[in-house]
């Protein structure tokens, strides 16, 4: 059901600007991927290594939520730039949405203020 009478002044036509600005941006990256990609450092655990003395091996990982659930993946290197830009891709794409349905609520809350409130009691001067 679409309202009878859309939400109008400078707010409501700069919150609609703004959504169609993200509106025509938003594309589902298909390949996206969710979670975060994140480096720590691994002692291998040889004596021998030159890793014994130091921060340890760099070990790239990606955290992400499945059902409840956090499983972590480890990254080969020659992978990490390409998965960073996918992680990349899904961060920017959730974040494009939930801006977007932040404006469809702000656009909702102006819409019912401008409506007459008609169980609204009339005030009284006390
Ligand atoms: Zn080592």
């Amino acid at each position: 059901m679409r309202p009878k009478s859309p939400p109008s002044g400078p707010p409501a036509s700069s919150l609609r600007r703004r959504k169609r600005q993200i509106a025509s941006h938003l594309a589902v990256p298909p390949d996206a991927l969710p979670g975060s990609l994140a480096l720590t450092h691994r002692r291998c655990g040889k004596p021998s290594c030159h890793c014994a003395d130091g921060q340890g091996h760099p070990v790239w990982s990606l955290t992400f939520m499945v059902q409840g659930k956090k499983p972590v993946e480890n990254i080969p290197q020659p992978w990490v730039e390409a998965v960073r830009q996918r992680v990349d891709q899904g961060r920017q794409f959730k974040d494009s949405l939930a801006e977007l349905f932040v404006l469809n609520a702000e656009l909702l809350v102006l819409e019912r203020k401008q409506q007459p409130n008609k169980n609204r009691q009339k005030r009284t001067a006390n």
